[in-house]
């Protein structure tokens, strides 16, 4: 089995010229210590940019060793762009860093950043926060379900950032979010500090599989028994859980391991701690197929019986896609009927075959889809059909 990433893996600290007197910057350069090389970086542009094809694979390794601290300029609050002709989940994205040192085989990353491989953390996190406020602040009849998980995992870098000893209560303060920090490590040390302030406005998930693919296809994550441990001591400090089945693969054995997985979730934590767990079966988009052979010849996940669908992702064929869900949803709602379990990015018409309804129907997902609010998000036009 893969070791898990620490800190130690990062060789070389590029820290741009604007970012250098961030106190977030020295934050991080004196808890990497010494042994790190660190280097004044004029600009605010990714070191190891190339745009040749030929080199992208190696400098996606040397990407994972590799650090630019900057500052952010975009819009940090953005909604989930989901997927034409998918049902979306009103999810909010915001990331304070781009990146992720761990290694997925199937991470999608390798292909919207294959261009740009060098891990960023953003060190102006009080604008960052400023701006979160305020776009709460400005539409207070509006759930906001905001992750910070979309360009990288949540936690991974907490333990250098303390990211979520600032988010967390704020969160805490805002009457219409709720944060999602979604994760495949055990770095929670910053979360259980907050047990008093989170006031039950923080859910901390957990991405999920099958063991063997936790084992071949999640280079540098903690394994999954160390996930759920975190994820009872989570429970036990008072916030809600959230777990994500995403991607769901097919192989020999596949329902085994995954009912061997949803029981020991319910080992570490009871039902009604749960927020929430999202099914989602293998898919990407086609150019990351090509990425995943030639950094990792021994997966099998970019093999079986898949197609390439209209928008230019690969999925499994419909049978094996809704035998899939069927299957989780049934093994889940077995454990407790009310348990709030949702698909991502599923057609009305897998909905409607596997939990027999569209969201709507399920009153224990309201949170995830707005169901009942104002100012519901359009995506939510697709739940009345
Ligand atoms: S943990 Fe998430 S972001 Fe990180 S490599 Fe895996 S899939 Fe990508």
């Amino acid at each position: 089995m893969e070791r898990v990433f620490t800190y130690q893996d990062i060789q070389t600290v590029y820290v741009s010229a604007e970012a250098a007197e961030d106190q977030l910057s020295k934050r991080i350069l004196g808890r990497l210590g010494t042994n790190v090389q660190i280097i004044k970086y004029p600009s605010s542009k990714d070191p190891l940019a190339t745009s040749a094809a030929l080199e992208q694979d190696a400098r996606m390794a040397e990407g994972k060793q590799t650090l630019l601290l900057t500052r952010y300029k975009g819009n940090w609050l953005k909604a989930c762009p989901g997927t034409a002709r998918h049902i979306c989940c009103n999810l909010y994205v915001v990331n304070q860093a781009e990146g992720c040192p761990l290694d997925c085989t199937y991470c999608i990353l390798q292909a919207y950043l294959r261009r740009n491989p060098t891990l960023k953390i953003y060190t102006n996190t009080e604008n960052l926060m400023a701006t979160v406020q305020q776009r709460l602040e400005a539409e207070p009849s509006r759930l906001f379900r905001v992750c910070t998980g979309e360009m990288g995992d949540s936690l991974v870098w907490d333990n250098l950032t303390d990211f979520s000893l600032s988010m967390v209560p704020l969160f805490a303060r805002l009457e219409n979010g709720v944060l999602e920090l979604k994760t495949k490590t055990a770095n929670i040390n910053n979360l259980l500090t907050l047990k008093n302030e989170h006031q039950g406005k923080t859910v901390v998930s957990w991405s999920l599989n099958a063991k063997s693919v936790t084992e071949h296809d999640e280079l540098g994550a903690h394994p999954l028994k160390e996930r759920l441990k975190a994820a009872a001591l989570a429970a036990e400090a008072g916030y809600r859980v959230g777990f994500h089945f995403d991607p769901i693969v097919h192989f020999s054995g596949w329902q085994d391991e995954y009912r061997e997985t949803i029981k020991s979730i319910f080992e570490h934590v009871r039902p009604s701690q749960v927020a929430w767990i999202s099914l989602s079966t293998l898919r990407y988009h086609k150019d990351l197929q090509s990425i995943m052979i030639a950094r990792f010849p021994e997966s099998k996940l970019p093999y079986g019986e898949q197609f390439l669908a209209k928008d230019y992702k690969i999925r499994y064929l419909q049978p094996i896609r809704l035998k899939m869900l069927r299957f989780m949803w049934q093994e889940l709602k077995s454990v407790a009927a009310n348990i709030p379990v949702y698909f991502c990015m599923e057609s009305p018409a897998v909905w409607r075959a596997v939990s027999g309804g569209l969201p709507i129907a399920g009153s224990e997902i309201k949170e995830i889809y707005c169901v009942g609010r104002a100012g519901l998000c359009s995506c939510n036009d697709d739940l009345r059909r």
